[in-house]
Protein backbone atom coordinates (compact mmCIF):
# COMPACT_ATOMS: atom_id res chain seq x y z
CA UNK A 1 0.00 0.00 0.00
CA UNK A 2 0.96 3.51 -0.95
CA UNK A 3 1.32 5.57 2.23
CA UNK A 4 2.09 8.93 3.25
CA UNK A 5 4.70 9.87 6.02
CA UNK A 6 1.92 10.33 8.55
CA UNK A 7 0.64 6.66 7.60
CA UNK A 8 -2.52 7.24 6.11
CA UNK A 9 -3.48 6.29 2.55
CA UNK A 10 -2.27 8.79 0.11
CA UNK A 11 -4.09 11.19 -2.41
CA UNK A 12 -7.41 11.21 -3.21
CA UNK A 13 -10.30 9.93 -5.25
CA UNK A 14 -9.05 11.57 -8.11
CA UNK A 15 -5.87 9.79 -8.59
CA UNK A 16 -7.61 6.38 -9.00
CA UNK A 17 -8.99 6.94 -12.44
CA UNK A 18 -12.66 6.74 -11.63
CA UNK A 19 -15.19 8.24 -13.96
CA UNK A 20 -15.80 11.69 -13.22
CA UNK A 21 -19.00 11.57 -11.69
CA UNK A 22 -18.28 9.02 -9.54
CA UNK A 23 -15.80 11.32 -7.95
CA UNK A 24 -18.06 14.43 -8.11
CA UNK A 25 -20.64 12.06 -6.00
CA UNK A 26 -17.92 10.99 -3.57
CA UNK A 27 -17.02 14.51 -2.91
CA UNK A 28 -20.31 15.68 -2.23
CA UNK A 29 -20.97 12.81 0.15
CA UNK A 30 -17.69 13.83 1.60
CA UNK A 31 -15.45 11.46 1.44
CA UNK A 32 -11.84 12.65 1.38
CA UNK A 33 -9.39 10.09 0.41
CA UNK A 34 -9.76 6.46 0.04
CA UNK A 35 -9.69 3.78 2.65
CA UNK A 36 -6.92 1.53 2.21
CA UNK A 37 -8.53 -1.16 0.96
CA UNK A 38 -10.41 1.18 -1.63
CA UNK A 39 -6.64 2.69 -2.83
CA UNK A 40 -5.63 -0.90 -2.81
CA UNK A 41 -8.87 -3.15 -4.86
CA UNK A 42 -10.20 -0.33 -7.01
CA UNK A 43 -7.29 0.30 -9.38
CA UNK A 44 -6.94 -3.63 -9.83
CA UNK A 45 -10.78 -4.27 -10.38
CA UNK A 46 -10.64 -1.45 -12.96
CA UNK A 47 -7.92 -3.29 -15.07
CA UNK A 48 -10.29 -5.96 -14.94
CA UNK A 49 -8.27 -8.50 -12.17
CA UNK A 50 -9.64 -10.71 -10.49
CA UNK A 51 -9.65 -10.31 -6.56
CA UNK A 52 -9.18 -11.92 -3.77
CA UNK A 53 -9.91 -9.69 -0.12
CA UNK A 54 -9.25 -9.83 3.45
CA UNK A 55 -11.54 -7.60 5.06
CA UNK A 56 -14.12 -6.51 7.23
CA UNK A 57 -17.27 -4.71 7.48
CA UNK A 58 -16.00 -1.08 8.12
CA UNK A 59 -13.12 -1.06 6.23
CA UNK A 60 -15.05 0.49 3.17
CA UNK A 61 -14.87 -2.42 1.33
CA UNK A 62 -18.62 -1.93 -0.51
CA UNK A 63 -17.19 1.70 -1.95
CA UNK A 64 -14.05 -0.93 -2.62
CA UNK A 65 -16.16 -3.05 -5.49
CA UNK A 66 -19.08 -0.65 -6.11
CA UNK A 67 -16.84 2.10 -7.45
CA UNK A 68 -15.43 -0.13 -9.98
CA UNK A 69 -18.92 -2.08 -10.89
CA UNK A 70 -20.13 1.61 -11.81
CA UNK A 71 -17.44 2.75 -13.61
CA UNK A 72 -18.12 -0.23 -16.05
CA UNK A 73 -21.24 0.35 -16.61
CA UNK A 74 -22.01 1.02 -20.10
CA UNK A 75 -22.18 4.69 -21.66
CA UNK A 76 -25.40 5.54 -22.85
CA UNK A 77 -28.55 3.54 -23.65
CA UNK A 78 -28.25 0.15 -20.96
CA UNK A 79 -29.69 -3.48 -21.48
CA UNK A 80 -32.02 -5.11 -19.53
CA UNK A 81 -30.29 -7.72 -18.27
CA UNK A 82 -27.93 -7.56 -15.27
CA UNK A 83 -24.13 -6.36 -15.38
CA UNK A 84 -23.12 -7.32 -12.33
CA UNK A 85 -23.90 -9.72 -9.66
CA UNK A 86 -23.50 -9.22 -5.57
CA UNK A 87 -23.85 -12.30 -3.62
CA UNK A 88 -24.27 -11.65 0.22
CA UNK A 89 -25.33 -13.55 3.28
CA UNK A 90 -28.15 -12.15 4.75
CA UNK A 91 -31.29 -9.89 4.03
CA UNK A 92 -30.27 -7.54 5.96
CA UNK A 93 -26.41 -6.57 4.04
CA UNK A 94 -28.59 -7.26 1.06
CA UNK A 95 -30.23 -3.87 1.62
CA UNK A 96 -27.35 -2.01 2.89
CA UNK A 97 -25.10 -2.92 -0.41
CA UNK A 98 -27.86 -2.08 -2.92
CA UNK A 99 -28.68 1.04 -1.24
CA UNK A 100 -24.54 2.03 -1.02
CA UNK A 101 -24.78 1.07 -4.98
CA UNK A 102 -27.95 3.45 -5.37
CA UNK A 103 -25.85 6.35 -3.11
CA UNK A 104 -22.40 6.11 -4.83
CA UNK A 105 -24.40 5.16 -8.64
CA UNK A 106 -26.69 8.03 -8.25
CA UNK A 107 -25.05 9.97 -11.10
CA UNK A 108 -25.62 7.26 -13.68
CA UNK A 109 -29.16 6.47 -12.01
CA UNK A 110 -27.81 2.92 -11.64
CA UNK A 111 -30.97 0.47 -11.39
CA UNK A 112 -30.19 -1.58 -8.43
CA UNK A 113 -32.34 -4.81 -7.25
CA UNK A 114 -31.76 -6.17 -3.78
CA UNK A 115 -33.38 -9.29 -3.78
CA UNK A 116 -33.40 -11.99 -1.04
CA UNK A 117 -36.28 -14.44 0.85
CA UNK A 118 -39.08 -12.98 2.38
CA UNK A 119 -39.83 -10.67 -0.21
CA UNK A 120 -42.44 -11.03 -2.17
CA UNK A 121 -41.10 -12.41 -5.27
CA UNK A 122 -43.57 -11.48 -8.16
CA UNK A 123 -42.17 -7.53 -7.69
CA UNK A 124 -38.94 -9.25 -7.78
CA UNK A 125 -39.43 -11.09 -11.09
CA UNK A 126 -41.02 -7.37 -12.42
CA UNK A 127 -38.13 -5.08 -11.84
CA UNK A 128 -36.30 -7.73 -13.19
CA UNK A 129 -38.18 -8.11 -16.33
CA UNK A 130 -38.18 -4.00 -16.41
CA UNK A 131 -34.27 -3.98 -16.56
CA UNK A 132 -31.51 -4.00 -13.76
CA UNK A 133 -27.94 -2.95 -13.85
CA UNK A 134 -26.91 -4.64 -10.69
CA UNK A 135 -28.87 -7.23 -8.28
CA UNK A 136 -27.55 -7.74 -5.22
CA UNK A 137 -28.63 -11.10 -4.13
CA UNK A 138 -28.74 -13.93 -1.05
CA UNK A 139 -27.78 -16.76 -2.58
CA UNK A 140 -30.85 -19.16 -1.94
CA UNK A 141 -32.79 -16.22 -3.68
CA UNK A 142 -30.70 -15.63 -6.45
CA UNK A 143 -31.21 -19.49 -7.37
CA UNK A 144 -34.45 -19.62 -7.02
CA UNK A 145 -34.97 -16.68 -9.50
CA UNK A 146 -32.10 -18.85 -11.74
CA UNK A 147 -34.20 -21.98 -11.72
CA UNK A 148 -37.37 -20.10 -12.35
CA UNK A 149 -35.44 -18.33 -15.22
CA UNK A 150 -36.18 -14.87 -13.97
CA UNK A 151 -32.49 -13.44 -13.84
CA UNK A 152 -30.30 -13.68 -16.64
CA UNK A 153 -26.62 -13.86 -16.05
CA UNK A 154 -25.46 -14.04 -19.54
CA UNK A 155 -24.10 -10.24 -19.28
CA UNK A 156 -22.53 -10.35 -16.31
CA UNK A 157 -19.41 -8.88 -16.46
CA UNK A 158 -18.37 -8.79 -12.87
CA UNK A 159 -19.55 -11.65 -9.70
CA UNK A 160 -18.81 -10.08 -6.65
CA UNK A 161 -19.44 -12.36 -3.40
CA UNK A 162 -19.49 -10.47 -0.10
CA UNK A 163 -18.92 -11.92 3.16
CA UNK A 164 -17.91 -15.62 1.77
CA UNK A 165 -16.41 -17.05 4.95
CA UNK A 166 -20.30 -15.54 6.28
CA UNK A 167 -22.14 -17.39 3.20
CA UNK A 168 -19.68 -20.92 3.61
CA UNK A 169 -21.10 -20.62 6.99
CA UNK A 170 -24.41 -20.49 6.35
CA UNK A 171 -23.81 -23.74 4.37
CA UNK A 172 -24.52 -21.63 1.09
CA UNK A 173 -21.53 -23.16 -0.43
CA UNK A 174 -23.44 -25.22 -2.87
CA UNK A 175 -25.69 -22.71 -3.77
CA UNK A 176 -22.90 -20.70 -4.56
CA UNK A 177 -21.10 -23.09 -6.78
CA UNK A 178 -24.64 -23.62 -8.89
CA UNK A 179 -24.77 -19.88 -9.30
CA UNK A 180 -21.33 -19.43 -10.46
CA UNK A 181 -21.48 -22.29 -12.74
CA UNK A 182 -24.43 -19.84 -14.51
CA UNK A 183 -22.09 -17.10 -14.30
CA UNK A 184 -20.44 -16.60 -17.95
CA UNK A 185 -17.09 -17.83 -17.80
CA UNK A 186 -15.53 -14.69 -19.17
CA UNK A 187 -16.32 -12.85 -15.78
CA UNK A 188 -14.35 -10.83 -13.39
CA UNK A 189 -14.78 -12.32 -10.09
CA UNK A 190 -14.23 -10.40 -6.80
CA UNK A 191 -14.03 -12.48 -3.52
CA UNK A 192 -14.30 -10.60 -0.08
CA UNK A 193 -13.69 -11.87 2.69
CA UNK A 194 -12.91 -11.46 6.46
CA UNK A 195 -11.25 -14.77 6.87
CA UNK A 196 -9.47 -16.76 4.93
CA UNK A 197 -10.02 -20.46 6.00
CA UNK A 198 -8.87 -23.50 3.65
CA UNK A 199 -12.34 -23.53 2.48
CA UNK A 200 -12.36 -19.90 0.99
CA UNK A 201 -9.41 -20.56 -0.47
CA UNK A 202 -10.62 -23.49 -1.92
CA UNK A 203 -13.63 -21.71 -3.51
CA UNK A 204 -10.95 -18.72 -4.88
CA UNK A 205 -8.75 -21.80 -6.48
CA UNK A 206 -11.81 -23.16 -8.22
CA UNK A 207 -13.96 -19.77 -9.19
CA UNK A 208 -10.88 -16.38 -9.42
CA UNK A 209 -8.18 -16.41 -12.42
CA UNK A 210 -4.79 -16.00 -11.24
CA UNK A 211 -6.11 -13.44 -8.43
CA UNK A 212 -4.44 -10.07 -6.77
CA UNK A 213 -4.76 -10.97 -3.45
CA UNK A 214 -4.81 -7.92 -0.86
CA UNK A 215 -5.03 -7.71 2.89
CA UNK A 216 -6.00 -4.88 5.00
CA UNK A 217 -5.71 -6.69 8.94
CA UNK A 218 -2.00 -5.91 7.98
CA UNK A 219 1.01 -6.05 11.08
CA UNK A 220 1.72 -2.33 12.10
CA UNK A 221 4.18 -1.27 14.07
CA UNK A 222 4.28 1.96 16.50
CA UNK A 223 8.02 3.35 16.17
CA UNK A 224 9.93 5.04 18.55
CA UNK A 225 9.54 5.80 22.28
CA UNK A 226 5.83 3.64 23.92
CA UNK A 227 3.02 6.31 23.49
CA UNK A 228 1.18 5.66 27.34
CA UNK A 229 -2.47 5.82 26.14
CA UNK A 230 -4.88 4.09 28.08
CA UNK A 231 -7.65 2.02 25.26
CA UNK A 232 -11.17 1.86 25.58
CA UNK A 233 -14.09 0.62 23.07
CA UNK A 234 -17.50 1.37 23.69
CA UNK A 235 -20.51 -1.03 22.05
CA UNK A 236 -23.19 0.53 21.25
CA UNK A 237 -26.16 0.97 18.70
CA UNK A 238 -25.93 3.94 16.01
CA UNK A 239 -29.24 5.38 17.62
CA UNK A 240 -27.40 5.69 21.06
CA UNK A 241 -24.21 6.63 20.02
CA UNK A 242 -24.15 10.23 20.30
CA UNK A 243 -25.79 10.33 23.73
CA UNK A 244 -23.12 7.46 24.50
CA UNK A 245 -20.93 10.02 23.78
CA UNK A 246 -21.80 12.29 25.92
CA UNK A 247 -22.13 10.43 28.75
CA UNK A 248 -18.29 9.28 28.38
CA UNK A 249 -16.86 12.86 27.78
CA UNK A 250 -18.77 13.73 30.95
CA UNK A 251 -17.23 11.04 32.66
CA UNK A 252 -14.00 11.25 31.15
CA UNK A 253 -13.76 15.44 31.86
CA UNK A 254 -10.88 15.36 28.48
CA UNK A 255 -8.98 18.83 28.74
CA UNK A 256 -9.06 18.89 24.75
CA UNK A 257 -10.45 15.60 23.21
CA UNK A 258 -10.17 15.51 19.08
CA UNK A 259 -13.15 13.27 17.89
CA UNK A 260 -12.81 11.71 14.25
CA UNK A 261 -15.80 10.97 12.30
CA UNK A 262 -15.61 9.50 8.53
CA UNK A 263 -17.38 12.53 6.63
CA UNK A 264 -17.49 15.93 6.50
CA UNK A 265 -21.40 15.97 6.83
CA UNK A 266 -20.68 13.67 9.87
CA UNK A 267 -18.23 15.89 11.10
CA UNK A 268 -21.11 19.41 10.84
CA UNK A 269 -23.86 16.75 12.16
CA UNK A 270 -21.72 15.93 15.26
CA UNK A 271 -20.39 19.29 15.66
CA UNK A 272 -23.89 20.95 16.12
CA UNK A 273 -25.30 18.05 17.98
CA UNK A 274 -22.62 18.21 20.54
CA UNK A 275 -23.00 22.24 20.65
CA UNK A 276 -26.61 21.57 21.13
CA UNK A 277 -25.88 19.45 23.95
CA UNK A 278 -23.83 22.43 25.84
CA UNK A 279 -20.44 21.21 24.81
CA UNK A 280 -17.63 23.07 22.71
CA UNK A 281 -17.20 21.94 19.54
CA UNK A 282 -15.61 22.77 16.80
CA UNK A 283 -15.48 20.93 13.61
CA UNK A 284 -12.69 20.65 11.31
CA UNK A 285 -12.98 19.31 7.70
CA UNK A 286 -11.30 18.93 4.37
CA UNK A 287 -13.99 21.73 3.32
CA UNK A 288 -12.39 24.31 4.98
CA UNK A 289 -10.42 27.24 3.85
CA UNK A 290 -7.34 27.98 5.78
CA UNK A 291 -8.33 31.45 7.80
CA UNK A 292 -11.41 28.96 8.75
CA UNK A 293 -9.02 26.36 10.11
CA UNK A 294 -6.88 28.87 11.57
CA UNK A 295 -9.56 30.54 13.65
CA UNK A 296 -10.58 27.00 14.52
CA UNK A 297 -7.38 26.08 15.62
CA UNK A 298 -6.91 29.30 17.84
CA UNK A 299 -10.11 28.34 19.52
CA UNK A 300 -9.08 24.91 20.70
CA UNK A 301 -5.39 26.26 21.61
CA UNK A 302 -7.25 28.83 23.57
CA UNK A 303 -9.27 26.48 25.87
CA UNK A 304 -12.22 28.34 24.07
CA UNK A 305 -13.27 25.23 22.87
CA UNK A 306 -13.06 21.36 24.12
CA UNK A 307 -13.69 19.07 21.35
CA UNK A 308 -12.39 19.11 18.15
CA UNK A 309 -14.61 16.73 15.87
CA UNK A 310 -12.46 16.14 12.77
CA UNK A 311 -11.95 13.67 9.51
CA UNK A 312 -8.50 11.92 9.60
CA UNK A 313 -7.74 14.37 6.23
CA UNK A 314 -8.15 17.56 8.52
CA UNK A 315 -6.44 16.32 11.47
CA UNK A 316 -3.37 15.36 9.32
CA UNK A 317 -0.22 16.99 10.34
CA UNK A 318 -2.21 18.59 13.10
CA UNK A 319 -0.36 19.23 16.52
CA UNK A 320 -2.44 20.47 19.72
CA UNK A 321 -0.47 20.38 22.84
CA UNK A 322 -2.49 19.83 25.51
CA UNK A 323 -4.88 16.74 24.02
CA UNK A 324 -6.05 14.48 26.82
CA UNK A 325 -8.66 12.13 24.57
CA UNK A 326 -8.57 10.80 20.89
CA UNK A 327 -12.43 9.59 20.16
CA UNK A 328 -12.92 7.29 17.33
CA UNK A 329 -17.06 8.23 16.69
CA UNK A 330 -16.66 5.14 13.99
CA UNK A 331 -13.85 2.40 14.03
CA UNK A 332 -11.04 3.40 11.82
CA UNK A 333 -10.91 1.68 8.75
CA UNK A 334 -8.01 0.04 9.24
CA UNK A 335 -5.19 -0.30 12.06
CA UNK A 336 -3.06 1.92 10.51
CA UNK A 337 -5.27 5.09 11.19
CA UNK A 338 -6.16 3.79 14.39
CA UNK A 339 -2.50 3.79 15.18
CA UNK A 340 -2.20 7.33 13.32
CA UNK A 341 -4.88 8.55 14.93
CA UNK A 342 -4.23 7.69 18.82
CA UNK A 343 -0.47 8.40 18.46
CA UNK A 344 -1.97 12.20 18.82
CA UNK A 345 -1.91 12.01 22.70
CA UNK A 346 0.67 10.16 24.85
CA UNK A 347 3.05 12.41 23.69
CA UNK A 348 6.39 12.86 25.18
CA UNK A 349 5.45 10.69 28.05
CA UNK A 350 2.13 12.45 29.04
CA UNK A 351 -0.69 10.48 29.40
CA UNK A 352 -3.42 10.22 26.75
CA UNK A 353 -7.22 8.27 26.13
CA UNK A 354 -8.16 6.58 23.31
CA UNK A 355 -11.71 5.66 23.18
CA UNK A 356 -13.35 4.05 20.39
CA UNK A 357 -17.44 4.26 19.75
CA UNK A 358 -18.04 0.91 17.69
CA UNK A 359 -21.45 -0.48 16.71
CA UNK A 360 -22.26 -4.10 17.37
CA UNK A 361 -21.50 -4.87 13.75
CA UNK A 362 -17.71 -3.24 13.70
CA UNK A 363 -16.62 -5.62 16.61
CA UNK A 364 -14.78 -7.97 14.37
CA UNK A 365 -12.90 -4.64 12.73
CA UNK A 366 -12.03 -4.11 16.27
CA UNK A 367 -9.83 -7.08 16.83
CA UNK A 368 -8.49 -6.85 13.77
CA UNK A 369 -6.61 -3.38 15.21
CA UNK A 370 -5.81 -5.40 17.77
CA UNK A 371 -4.45 -7.99 16.70
CA UNK A 372 -2.40 -5.91 14.17
CA UNK A 373 -1.12 -4.00 17.36
CA UNK A 374 -0.82 -6.44 19.35
CA UNK A 375 -2.44 -4.60 22.17
CA UNK A 376 -5.86 -5.54 23.93
CA UNK A 377 -8.90 -2.38 23.88
CA UNK A 378 -11.15 -3.03 26.63
CA UNK A 379 -14.32 -3.22 25.89
CA UNK A 380 -15.92 -0.96 28.31
CA UNK A 381 -19.47 0.08 29.82
CA UNK A 382 -21.51 2.86 29.10
CA UNK A 383 -21.43 5.28 32.15
CA UNK A 384 -25.00 4.33 33.55
CA UNK A 385 -26.92 7.53 35.09
CA UNK A 386 -25.92 6.51 38.65
CA UNK A 387 -22.21 7.13 37.89
CA UNK A 388 -22.85 9.89 35.57
CA UNK A 389 -24.66 11.94 38.38
CA UNK A 390 -21.91 10.82 41.11
CA UNK A 391 -19.51 12.27 38.62
CA UNK A 392 -20.92 15.28 38.00
CA UNK A 393 -21.48 15.81 41.78
CA UNK A 394 -18.14 15.15 42.34
CA UNK A 395 -17.43 17.64 39.28
CA UNK A 396 -19.50 20.36 41.19
CA UNK A 397 -17.93 19.72 44.91
CA UNK A 398 -14.53 20.42 43.30
CA UNK A 399 -15.86 23.42 41.60
CA UNK A 400 -17.07 24.82 45.41
CA UNK A 401 -13.73 23.28 46.80
CA UNK A 402 -11.90 25.68 44.79
CA UNK A 403 -14.71 28.65 45.23
CA UNK A 404 -14.48 28.21 49.26
CA UNK A 405 -10.34 29.01 48.67
CA UNK A 406 -11.46 32.39 47.26
CA UNK A 407 -10.71 35.53 49.59
CA UNK A 408 -13.77 38.01 48.32
CA UNK A 409 -16.58 35.80 49.58
CA UNK A 410 -17.47 38.44 51.90
CA UNK A 411 -19.17 40.42 49.15
CA UNK A 412 -21.95 37.56 49.44
CA UNK A 413 -22.56 37.45 53.10
CA UNK A 414 -25.67 40.30 53.14
CA UNK A 415 -27.21 37.12 50.96
CA UNK A 416 -26.23 34.48 53.49
CA UNK A 417 -27.02 36.59 56.19
CA UNK A 418 -30.57 37.22 55.35
CA UNK A 419 -31.18 33.65 54.20
CA UNK A 420 -30.07 32.42 57.56
CA UNK A 421 -32.59 34.61 59.42
CA UNK A 422 -35.29 32.11 58.16
CA UNK A 423 -33.20 28.49 57.48
CA UNK A 424 -30.32 26.67 58.80
CA UNK A 425 -26.68 27.03 58.18
CA UNK A 426 -27.06 23.76 56.38
CA UNK A 427 -29.86 24.04 54.38
CA UNK A 428 -28.41 27.62 52.80
CA UNK A 429 -25.16 25.61 52.16
CA UNK A 430 -27.41 22.57 50.52
CA UNK A 431 -29.24 24.79 48.44
CA UNK A 432 -26.08 27.03 46.86
CA UNK A 433 -24.50 23.87 46.15
CA UNK A 434 -28.27 22.61 44.22
CA UNK A 435 -28.21 26.11 42.15
CA UNK A 436 -24.25 25.96 41.30
CA UNK A 437 -24.85 22.33 40.19
CA UNK A 438 -27.53 22.86 38.34
CA UNK A 439 -25.74 25.82 36.31
CA UNK A 440 -22.93 24.02 35.70
CA UNK A 441 -23.85 20.46 34.90
CA UNK A 442 -26.14 19.47 31.90
CA UNK A 443 -29.20 17.73 33.67
CA UNK A 444 -28.37 13.99 33.96
CA UNK A 445 -30.17 11.86 31.33
CA UNK A 446 -32.57 9.59 33.04
CA UNK A 447 -32.39 6.37 30.85
CA UNK A 448 -29.74 4.02 30.90
CA UNK A 449 -28.21 3.41 27.60
CA UNK A 450 -28.79 -0.35 26.28
CA UNK A 451 -26.03 -1.79 26.08
CA UNK A 452 -25.92 -4.76 22.95
CA UNK A 453 -24.08 -7.87 23.54
CA UNK A 454 -20.79 -8.25 23.02
CA UNK A 455 -19.41 -10.62 20.90
CA UNK A 456 -17.22 -12.74 23.10
CA UNK A 457 -15.89 -15.14 20.10
CA UNK A 458 -12.60 -13.30 19.18
CA UNK A 459 -13.51 -14.33 15.07
CA UNK A 460 -16.93 -13.96 15.13
CA UNK A 461 -18.52 -10.96 14.04
CA UNK A 462 -22.29 -9.52 15.52
CA UNK A 463 -25.10 -9.96 14.24
CA UNK A 464 -24.37 -12.84 11.85
CA UNK A 465 -24.33 -16.07 12.23
CA UNK A 466 -22.07 -19.27 11.80
CA UNK A 467 -21.85 -22.94 13.02
CA UNK A 468 -21.27 -22.44 16.51
CA UNK A 469 -18.56 -24.67 18.53
CA UNK A 470 -20.87 -27.64 18.85
CA UNK A 471 -21.04 -28.08 14.74
CA UNK A 472 -17.67 -27.83 14.37
CA UNK A 473 -17.48 -31.11 16.40
CA UNK A 474 -17.67 -34.78 14.28
CA UNK A 475 -21.31 -35.47 14.31
CA UNK A 476 -20.73 -38.43 16.73
CA UNK A 477 -19.30 -36.01 19.35
CA UNK A 478 -22.47 -33.43 19.30
CA UNK A 479 -25.89 -35.19 20.19
CA UNK A 480 -28.10 -34.08 22.75
CA UNK A 481 -30.42 -36.15 24.91
CA UNK A 482 -32.04 -37.81 22.77
CA UNK A 483 -30.09 -38.00 19.41
CA UNK A 484 -30.43 -34.97 18.97
CA UNK A 485 -27.92 -32.06 17.46
CA UNK A 486 -28.08 -29.32 20.12
CA UNK A 487 -26.37 -26.28 19.78
CA UNK A 488 -27.16 -24.39 22.40
CA UNK A 489 -24.00 -24.23 24.39
CA UNK A 490 -21.70 -20.90 24.28
CA UNK A 491 -23.91 -19.38 21.33
CA UNK A 492 -25.70 -15.68 21.97
CA UNK A 493 -29.13 -15.73 20.86
CA UNK A 494 -32.03 -16.10 23.30
CA UNK A 495 -31.61 -18.47 25.95
CA UNK A 496 -33.38 -22.00 26.90
CA UNK A 497 -36.29 -21.41 28.49
CA UNK A 498 -35.72 -17.73 28.53
CA UNK A 499 -38.85 -15.40 28.54
CA UNK A 500 -39.96 -14.34 25.46
CA UNK A 501 -38.62 -17.25 23.37
CA UNK A 502 -40.60 -19.59 21.42
CA UNK A 503 -39.62 -23.27 19.93
CA UNK A 504 -40.63 -23.99 16.60
CA UNK A 505 -41.53 -27.20 15.10
CA UNK A 506 -39.77 -28.35 11.71
CA UNK A 507 -40.52 -31.45 9.40
CA UNK A 508 -37.21 -31.96 8.37
CA UNK A 509 -34.07 -33.65 10.26
CA UNK A 510 -30.98 -35.37 10.01
CA UNK A 511 -32.41 -37.68 7.71
CA UNK A 512 -33.20 -35.21 5.00
CA UNK A 513 -29.54 -33.84 5.60
CA UNK A 514 -30.40 -30.91 7.38
CA UNK A 515 -28.05 -29.46 9.65
CA UNK A 516 -28.29 -26.54 12.08
CA UNK A 517 -26.58 -23.49 10.45
CA UNK A 518 -28.98 -25.15 7.07
CA UNK A 519 -31.83 -23.79 8.90
CA UNK A 520 -29.74 -20.77 10.46
CA UNK A 521 -29.10 -19.87 7.10
CA UNK A 522 -32.25 -20.30 5.73
CA UNK A 523 -33.97 -18.03 8.88
CA UNK A 524 -31.60 -15.51 8.31
CA UNK A 525 -31.81 -15.28 4.46
CA UNK A 526 -35.93 -15.73 4.89
CA UNK A 527 -36.52 -12.92 7.87
CA UNK A 528 -35.51 -10.20 9.51
CA UNK A 529 -33.37 -12.16 12.06
CA UNK A 530 -29.75 -12.25 12.34
CA UNK A 531 -28.24 -15.67 13.66
CA UNK A 532 -27.62 -13.91 17.13
CA UNK A 533 -31.41 -14.08 17.34
CA UNK A 534 -31.75 -17.32 17.09
CA UNK A 535 -31.43 -19.84 19.86
CA UNK A 536 -30.59 -23.45 20.25
CA UNK A 537 -31.17 -25.71 17.76
CA UNK A 538 -32.02 -29.09 17.83
CA UNK A 539 -32.25 -31.52 14.83
CA UNK A 540 -33.27 -34.93 15.55
CA UNK A 541 -33.57 -37.95 12.69
CA UNK A 542 -37.25 -36.31 11.25
CA UNK A 543 -37.12 -33.19 12.62
CA UNK A 544 -35.18 -30.13 13.62
CA UNK A 545 -36.68 -28.02 16.81
CA UNK A 546 -35.33 -23.76 16.41
CA UNK A 547 -35.85 -20.95 19.22
CA UNK A 548 -36.42 -17.72 18.15
CA UNK A 549 -37.69 -14.30 20.06
CA UNK A 550 -41.43 -15.27 20.43
CA UNK A 551 -42.22 -11.92 18.48
CA UNK A 552 -40.48 -13.29 15.70
CA UNK A 553 -42.12 -16.50 15.71
CA UNK A 554 -44.93 -16.27 13.20
CA UNK A 555 -42.79 -14.69 10.47
CA UNK A 556 -40.27 -17.65 10.95
CA UNK A 557 -42.94 -20.06 10.37
CA UNK A 558 -44.44 -17.95 7.69
CA UNK A 559 -41.19 -18.21 5.58
CA UNK A 560 -40.07 -21.69 6.93
CA UNK A 561 -43.37 -23.12 5.07
CA UNK A 562 -42.22 -21.09 1.87
CA UNK A 563 -38.92 -21.98 1.42
CA UNK A 564 -37.22 -25.16 0.74
CA UNK A 565 -34.72 -26.74 2.78
CA UNK A 566 -31.69 -28.74 1.52
CA UNK A 567 -34.28 -29.26 -1.56
CA UNK A 568 -37.41 -30.28 0.42
CA UNK A 569 -40.17 -28.13 1.05
CA UNK A 570 -41.07 -28.50 4.91
CA UNK A 571 -44.14 -27.88 7.76
CA UNK A 572 -43.15 -25.56 10.61
CA UNK A 573 -45.09 -24.35 13.50
CA UNK A 574 -44.86 -23.26 16.95
CA UNK A 575 -43.74 -26.22 18.75
CA UNK A 576 -46.76 -27.49 21.18
CA UNK A 577 -44.27 -29.47 24.11
P1 LIG B 1 -18.19 -0.75 4.80
O1 LIG B 1 -16.92 -1.34 5.33
O2 LIG B 1 -18.26 -0.88 3.32
O3 LIG B 1 -19.39 -1.29 5.51
O4 LIG B 1 -18.15 0.85 5.06
C1 LIG B 1 -18.18 1.39 6.34
C2 LIG B 1 -18.60 2.86 6.37
O5 LIG B 1 -17.56 3.69 5.88
C3 LIG B 1 -19.83 3.18 5.55
O6 LIG B 1 -20.68 3.93 6.39
C4 LIG B 1 -19.33 4.04 4.42
O7 LIG B 1 -20.28 5.00 4.07
C5 LIG B 1 -18.08 4.68 4.98
N1 LIG B 1 -17.02 4.92 4.00
C6 LIG B 1 -16.61 4.06 3.03
N2 LIG B 1 -15.58 4.60 2.35
C7 LIG B 1 -15.31 5.81 2.90
C8 LIG B 1 -14.35 6.84 2.64
N3 LIG B 1 -13.45 6.71 1.68
N4 LIG B 1 -14.39 7.94 3.42
C9 LIG B 1 -15.30 8.06 4.39
N5 LIG B 1 -16.23 7.14 4.70
C10 LIG B 1 -16.25 6.02 3.97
Amino acid sequence: MTTSPDNSPEGDFAGLALRGELTATLRELGYEAPTPIQAEAIPHMLAGRDLLGQAATGTGKTAAFALPLLNRLPEGQRGRTPTALVLVPTRELCMQVSSALHRYGRAFDVRTLPIYGGQPIGRQISELKRGVDVVVATPGRALDHLRRGTLNLDDVATVVLDEADEMLDMGFAEDLEEILGEAPAQRQTVLFSATMPKRIQAIAGAHLNDPVRIEIAREVTTEGEEPRIRQAAYIVSRAHKVAALGRILDIESPTAALVFCRTRDEVDQLTETLNGRGYRAEGLHGGMDQPQRDRVMGRLRSGNAELLVATDVAARGLDVEHLSHVVNFDVPSAPESYVHRIGRVGRGGREGVAITIAEPREQRLLKTIERALKQKIQVAKIPTSTELRAKRLELTRAALYEVCLDDDLDAYRVVFDSLTDDFDVVQVGLAAIKLAHKNSMPEAEGEDIPQPEVSSRRDRPQGRTTKDRADRKPRRERGAPGGADGRAAGRPGPRRGSKGVERVFVSAGRDAGVRPQDLVGAIANETGLSGRDIGSIQVSDRFAIVEVPSGAAREVITALNRTRLKGNRVKARRDKF
